[in-house]
């Protein structure tokens, strides 16, 4: 069993009732929710499913909201781009972007 790496209290247990909700349209998908903070996973290639569904229902690609966890390495935050926004917008590792803070929001621009 895989340690919650948000609390890092609780373990991982697989499950089939993680709901994903994109332009109102609710998506229950497989993935892993931790017993002790209830933070729930879903696998990627369960939201790679997600998206390509989304598109059939013609709502996709605005607007785009999917729910990411940030990742601990090297004491710092780490947020992973999805693949998808990856493609749609031709990122790479010499992309610059800047990040504002508006409220409670983070918004990522990319820059140039
Ligand atoms: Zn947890």
């Amino acid at each position: 069993m895989r340690k919650c790496p948000i609390c890092e209290k609780g373990e991982l247990q697989k499950v089939e009732d993680i709901t994903l909700e994109i332009s109102g349209y609710v998506f229950v998908v497989k993935g892993e929710r931790c017993n002790y903070c209830r933070e729930e996973l879903p696998y990627e290639e369960e939201t790679e499913r997600v998206v390509s569904v989304s598109r059939k229902l013609g709502v996709w690609p605005e607007p785009l909201k999917l729910y990411r966890h940030l990742s601990k390495s090297g004491g710092g935050l780490i947020f992973r781009v999805p693949s998808d926004i990856e493609r749609q917008m031709k990122l790479d590792e010499s992309t610059e972007i800047s990040i504002a803070k508006i409220g409670n929001k983070m918004v990522i621009e990319q820059e140039g």
